[in-house]
């Protein structure tokens, strides 16, 4: 269907086997009231009573290229008339070319390509890799981090979601990485907190047993947990203590990667070359599961004469590695790379940070391309969050209340904790942006209502 679209009865009934039948991810599940969506096209979405959304979240962050673009749609279906699936292990032209398209894009020696179906296989696989390849077994992650919801994912991601479920698994330690708006190391300048989180960082290593950890794993800019970019100098910096003692630097690109920051990888801003990058979302716009880990040559080096201890059943499926060529020949065609880039420093950076400076609420403003986080605040002098972490019902009232507006005027936002991510396709026109930061304005008049200024 078309937007609008009007059919309540057809929403009704989806909504209701939903509610009858389908778990749904990170819920309460009696509490959740999940929107009955009708159809999406470009940066939009509709559902079922009239209502159209500009999607400021793109999915989870995943439809760099937006919703139902017709060529990949197109590639989609030939390849399932061609070849719908195929086990792994032998050498189809959807993988093989899929896996050559994104190894001329990753940095450095970057070059071998294994496929996962989403972003926490291919950190458990990244993690397995460097722990087989050095021998080590400890692995290194950062608070405020998002590496996705299996195992090993999961007890990495240093994130308050982590808590019902984290074992404590044997072999992980997390360390802050820098994040100068609420600075773990009491920095007040950039290079200050550079260097701050770096000791930290050596510390940590020292006091762990630098010749027992096989990898540091970093968000090359982290994402879920609040779009902070590092400090300049931070990320070399750790790429040289990784060197140094021999420990496996992992990037995980799966939210920063394939565009969303205005380059092909949040890394190439630094010019750092991690040893295994992972990946996932924005490679293929979500259109069907795909993620994978870019492996280095010496990595790689180490699996050739010895078998690699893990696999999967669908590693590079045919249908998400045909969505995945197709995908970046659109991102090629359309520029889309730069779209996002453009849009980062003309529009949104500078619309955002102009929103902040005429309302209290907004703490901050963070990020580049396609990729910004406002931090909501109660007071701007002492950064108090404009709702405390992991608040529910009454104490999540002024974010709910923020959400809502948005919505009642037609912008899906992002929202996690005190914060709205502006997260929307790479593909964005000038014209959509303009939109939803004017309903964005609008809604940050409710969140103003909440802080100390404003009562
Ligand atoms: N790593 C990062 C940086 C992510 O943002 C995510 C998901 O948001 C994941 C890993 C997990 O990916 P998936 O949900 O596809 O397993």
């Amino acid at each position: 269907p078309r937007a609008p679209y009007v059919d309540p009865e057809a929403g009704a009934a989806v909504k209701a086997a939903d509610r009858a039948h389908v778990f749904h991810s990170w819920s309460a599940q009696g509490l959740i009231d999940p929107l009955a969506v009708a159809g999406a096209e470009g940066a939009y979405f509709w559902d079922y009573d009239g209502n159209r959304y500009l999607d400021f979240t793109s999915g989870l962050v995943f439809t760099n290229i937006g919703y139902q673009h017709p060529v990949v749609v197109a590639a989609i279906q030939e390849q399932a008339g061609k070849l719908a699936t195929f086990a792994p292990a032998f050498a189809i032209e959807a993988r093989s070319e899929a896996a050559r398209l994104i190894a001329a894009r990753t940095p450095g020696d970057l070059d071998k390509i294994f496929f996962t179906n989403g972003g926490a296989e291919a950190v458990e696989n990244a993690v397995r890799m460097a722990r087989v390849h050095t021998g080590r077994t400890k692995v290194l992650s950062a608070y405020r981090s998002y590496h996705g919801a299996t195992s090993t994912a999961i007890n990495l991601t240093g994130d308050p979601r982590r808590w019902a479920s984290d074992t404590g698994s044997a072999g992980v330690v997390r360390f802050w990485a820098p994040f100068l708006y609420r600075s773990p190391f009491y920095a007040t300048t950039e290079a200050e907190e550079c260097a701050r989180a770096l000791q930290h960082l050596e510390d940590t290593l020292a006091f762990e047993g630098p010749s027992t950890v096989a990898a540091v794993v970093l968000e090359t800019i982290p994402g879920t947990a609040g779009i902070m970019p590092p400090p300049p100098g931070y990320l070399a910096g750790v790429r040289e203590i990784c060197d140094r003692y021999g420990i496996v630097f992992v990037l995980d690109e799966v939210m920063a990667g394939f565009g969303r920051t205005g380059a092909w990888f949040a890394a190439d801003h630094d010019g750092v070359v991690p040893d295994l990058m992972t990946f996932a979302k924005g490679v293929n716009s979500g259109y069907v599961p795909l993620g994978g880990v870019a492996i280095n040559a010496e990595i790689a080096a180490t699996f050739e004469t010895r078998p690699y201890p893990g696999g999967l059943t669908y590693s590079g499926h045919p249908l998400a590695c045909a969505a995945a060529v197709a995908t970046l020949g659109v991102m090629e065609d359309e520029k889309t790379v730069e779209n996002a880039a453009h849009l980062g420093e003309h529009v949104l950076g500078p619309g955002l940070r102009e929103l902040a400076g005429r309302h209290p609420s907004v703490g901050e403003v963070r990020g580049l391309g396609a990729f910004w986080a406002l931090e909501l605040v109660r007071d701007r002098e002492t950064r108090e969050p404009l709702v405390p972490y992991n608040a529910t019902g009454e104490a999540n009232a002024p974010m709910a209340a923020f959400g809502a507006a948005c919505r009642k005027n037609g912008l899906w936002p992002f929202i996690n904790m005190n914060r709205t991510h502006v997260v929307p396709a790479c593909t964005l026109t000038e014209a959509e942006a303009k939109e939803g930061l004017a309903v964005l304005d609008e809604a940050l008049f409710v969140a103003d209502e909440h802080t100390v200024e404003g009562v």
